[in-house]
C-alpha cells in the first residue's frame, strides 16, 4: 500500500530534507582533491546531529556509515574509508539520509572533483536533467510509468545507460516504502495521489545498462567500469504541483 502523508508528516520530512540539503551544502564545498571519503563521512555525521536528526543509512541493513560514497564506475552503496581519497577528474556521488522525528528525507548528487572531462561534464548534465524531468511528472493524476518515461527519454536523447537494478522508492517513515520506481518504462500504471512521498533517483551510466555488486557486498559499480551519474530528491505530490523536500527551507 501506498502512504497518503499528512500535513505534519510533510512538515516533518521538509525538516529532514532540509538537513539532508544542509549536508550537500557542505559536500560541494569540501569536495576536492584528496580528500577521503571518511572525512566527508565524518563532517556529514556531525551536520546531521548538530541539527538533532538521525543518519538514517548508519545501520541500515548493517551498512557502516551515513553517507555513500561512489567514485567514477561506482553507482551506488560506496562505504566511506580512510584509505580512498578522491582525485582531480573524479565524479563522486554521494547519498546522504536523515531521520528528523521518525520521518527520512533522502538525496543524492553527483560532485565534479576539480576539473573534470566533457564526457563528465555531460553525464552529470544528462543525470541531473532526468531527475527535474521524473520531478515534474509527479502530480496527482500522472501515474509512475509517467515518471519513469521522463527519465528514460532524457537517457535516451543522451545516448546512456539506465541503472536498470536499482530505482526510486515510497519514503516516509522509513528509508524504502512502496512504490518501487522504476527508472524506464516497464507499464506501471499505478495513479499518483496527492501527498505520496517518493525519492527519485535516476542513475545513468557512460557506457551500458549492466551494474555488479563488489566483494564488500555493498559497492555497486558498472560492469563495463564507465563512469555513473547518480541524483535524487524526496518529492511530495500536491495539488500545487510537485514539491521537492531535500532542499534548503527558506
Ligand atoms: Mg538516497
Ligand atoms: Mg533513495
Amino acid at each position: 500500500m501506498i502512504n497518503r502523508k499528512s500535513r505534519e508528516e510533510i512538515k516533518l520530512m521538509r525538516h529532514a530534507g532540509h538537513i539532508v540539503a544542509l549536508v550537500h551544502q557542505k559536500m560541494k564545498e569540501v569536495v576536492e582533491p584528496g580528500i577521503s571519503t571518511k572525512e566527508l563521512d565524518n563532517i556529514a555525521m556531525k551536520i546531521i546531529k548538530e541539527n538533532r536528526a538521525i543518519p538514517t543509512f548508519l545501520g541500515y541493513s548493517g551498512f557502516p556509515a551515513c553517507i555513500c560514497t561512489s567514485i567514477n564506475e561506482q553507482v551506488v552503496h560506496g562505504i566511506p574509508s580512510e584509505k580512498v581519497t578522491v582525485k582531480e577528474g573524479d565524479i563522486i556521488s554521494i547519498d546522504v539520509g536523515a531521520t528528523y522525528r521518525g520521518l527520512v528525507g533522502d538525496s543524492a548528487w553527483s560532485y565534479a572533483v576539480g576539473n573534470v572531462s566533457d564526457d563528465i561534464k555531460r553525464l552529470m548534465e544528462a543525470t541531473e536533467k532526468s531527475l527535474y524531468a521524473g520531478i515534474d511528472k509527479m502530480r496527482p493524476g500522472n501515474t509512475l510509468n509517467d515518471i519513469s518515461g521522463a527519465i528514460e527519454d532524457v537517457a535516451v536523447e543522451y545516448g546512456y545507460g539506465i541503472v536498470r537494478q536499482y530505482g526510486g522508492h515510497g519514503v516516509g517513515h522509513t528509508m524504502h516504502e512502496e512504490p518501487f520506481l522504476y527508472n524506464y518504462r516497464v507499464g506501471d500504471h499505478t495513479l499518483i495521489k496527492s501527498n505520496y512521498a517518493i525519492a527519485i533517483e535516476p542513475m545513468l551510466n557512460i557506457g551500458g545498462d549492466d551494474v555488479e555488486v563488489a566483494s564488500d557486498e555493498w559497492t555497486v559499480s558498472t560492469v563495463d567500469k564507465k563512469p555513473s551519474a547518480h541524483f535524487e530528491h524526496t518529492v511530495v505530490a500536491t495539488d500545487d504541483g510537485p514539491q521537492i523536500m531535500t532542499k534548503l527551507m527558506e
